[in-house]
C-alpha cells in the first residue's frame, strides 16, 4: 500500500464526513418492490426508479430465465469482435419502433450512452450547449468531448430559460455544429424540460437536440416512449437517450436516432467498441419488460394514479412539492441540516427516502427525494403521508 496515497484516501473521507456527505449503501434484503426489505426491517421505499414494479415482474423473470437455459449467462465479448447475439439485435429493432425511430442502439447503462454518445458526434470545431441542471453523466459525457461547452464562456443556460438558451445560440453561430443537450425530465426537480421551444430554437438557429429521457421513459408519452412522444415532436429530435435501468427494471441505455448515427456509433463510441455486451438474459428480460409496457397499461396507469395521489396528499398537509410535474416528488426542506434530521427520523418511522442537498442541489435547496411507483399500495402512500407529518411537527423547520 502506498502511504501517500492511504493517507490522502482518509483524509478525504474524513472532509465528507465532516460535511455530512459521506454515503453509506444500506443493504437491501429483498427484490425492489414498494415494500421492501432493508437493514433487516421493512420499510416503505420511496427512493426507488422501479416505477412500473418490472425490476421483480414474474413474466421479465421467466423470460431472463429462458434465455438462461437458451443462450447461457455472458455474451463473451464485445459485439463488434465476438459477434451480435440475435437477442441484442431483437431488443434494438423492437425499441426503434417503440420510439419511432430508425435506429436504436443499447449501451450498458445509460451513463456509457451518454459518455459514449455525446464526445462522438461532436468536434473541437462544435459547441454545446447545457441546461444547468443537467445530470451527471451527460455532464461527464460533455467533458469526454473536444468541443466548446464550459460554463465560464457561456454555454451553460439557467434552467428551463429559453431566453438564455437562444441567446448562447446566437453567439454560437461562429461554430461548425451547435449542439443543445438537455434531461428530459429532471431528476432532482421532477420538471419537464420545454421541449417544443428546445426544437424550435434548435430549427431556427441551425442546432441539433439531444435529450436524456432516462427518467421519462416507461413514464411520459405513449406507453412510456417518452417527452418526444409526449409532445408531439416525432421525427424533431435528433438524438434521444433512453435508459432500460429505472422503468423498464433490468439494465442498459440506448440512442435513438437515424440509421447514420447507429453507424457512427458503432465505429466510434467508444463504451461500445471497448466494452462486453450485455449478458444476453438482460436483453431478454428487457424484450419483455417493453411487452409489458406497450400492451398492458396498467402499471403506468398505477403509477401516474400514485404519483398524483401523492402529490395532491402532501400539498394538502401543506408541503412544497417544488412544481414537480412527475412521479419525482422533491419535498422541499431548504436548509441541509434538517432535511438529514429529518431522513434519519422518517427512516425510524419506517419511510426509506433520502435528502438531497447541496452540492447535488443549490444551497439552501436541501429536500427529500420521494419516488411513488405503481407497487405502492394506497395504505403504503397513508402511511408515508403520516410518517412526513409527524416528523415535519417534531422538526419543526420545514415549510
Ligand atoms: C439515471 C440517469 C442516467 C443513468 O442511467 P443508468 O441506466 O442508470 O446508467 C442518465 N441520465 C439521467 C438523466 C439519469 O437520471
Amino acid at each position: 500500500m502506498n502511504d501517500t496515497l492511504q493517507s490522502w484516501l482518509k483524509g478525504e473521507l474524513q472532509s465528507l464526513r465532516d460535511q455530512n456527505l459521506y454515503k453509506v449503501p444500506r443493504i437491501l434484503n429483498s427484490p425492489a418492490g414498494g415494500r421492501v426489505q432493508m437493514d433487516g426491517r421493512e420499510v416503505i421505499n420511496l427512493s426507488s426508479n422501479n416505477y412500473l414494479g418490472l425490476a421483480n415482474d414474474p413474466r421479465v423473470r421467466q423470460a431472463a430465465e429462458e434465455a438462461i437455459e437458451r443462450w447461457g449467462v455472458g455474451a463473451g465479448a464485445v459485439r463488434w469482435i465476438g459477434g451480435t447475439m440475435e437477442v441484442h439485435d431483437e431488443l434494438e429493432r423492437k425499441l426503434a419502433e417503440f420510439k419511432h425511430v430508425d435506429s436504436v442502439l443499447v449501451f450498458t447503462g445509460g451513463f456509457t450512452a451518454n459518455s459514449g454518445c455525446i464526445p462522438a458526434v461532436v468536434t473541437k470545431d462544435d459547441v454545446i450547449i447545457s441546461d444547468e441542471l443537467n445530470h451527471a453523466s451527460i455532464i461527464d459525457g460533455v467533458r469526454l468531448s473536444a468541443a466548446s461547452y464550459k460554463k465560464s464562456d457561456g454555454w451553460v443556460y439557467a434552467h428551463k430559460d429559453m431566453d438564455a438558451l437562444e441567446d448562447c445560440l446566437k453567439r454560437a453561430q461562429g461554430f461548425k455544429k451547435r449542439m443543445i443537450i438537455t434531461d428530459g425530465v429532471f431528476s432532482m426537480d421532477g420538471d419537464i424540460a420545454p421541449l417544443p421551444e428546445i426544437v424550435a430554437l434548435a430549427e431556427q438557429y441551425d442546432a441539433f437536440v439531444m435529450v436524456d429521457d432516462a427518467h421519462a421513459s416507461g413514464v411520459l408519452g405513449k406507453n412510456g416512449a417518452g417527452t418526444a412522444s409526449h409532445f408531439g415532436l416525432y421525427g424533431r429530435v435528433d438524438i434521444q437517450l433512453g435508459t432500460l435501468s429505472k422503468a423498464l427494471g433490468v439494465i442498459g441505455g440506448y440512442i435513438a436516432g437515424s440509421h447514420e448515427l447507429k453507424d457512427w456509433l458503432i465505429n466510434r463510441g467508444r463504451p461500445y467498441l471497448f466494452s462486453t455486451a450485455h449478458p444476453p438474459m438482460v436483453a431478454a428480460a428487457l424484450i419483455k419488460a417493453l411487452e409489458i409496457m406497450q400492451t398492458d397499461p396498467t402499471p403506468m396507469e398505477r403509477l401516474w394514479a400514485n404519483a398524483r395521489r401523492w402529490k395532491a396528499m402532501l400539498n394538502e398537509a401543506g408541503f412544497d412539492t417544488m412544481g414537480s410535474e412527475t412521479p419525482i416528488t422533491p419535498v422541499y426542506v431548504g436548509d441541509e441540516g434538517a432535511a438529514q434530521r429529518m431522513e434519519r427520523m422518517l427512516w425510524d418511522e419506517g419511510v426509506y427516502a433520502l435528502a438531497i442537498v447541496y452540492p447535488t442541489v443549490g444551497l439552501g435547496k436541501a429536500r427529500i427525494r420521494t419516488m411513488p411507483n405503481a407497487t405502492h399500495t394506497e395504505e403504503d402512500l397513508d402511511q408515508a403521508l403520516k410518517a412526513f407529518v409527524k416528523v415535519r411537527d417534531q422538526l419543526g423547520a420545514v415549510r
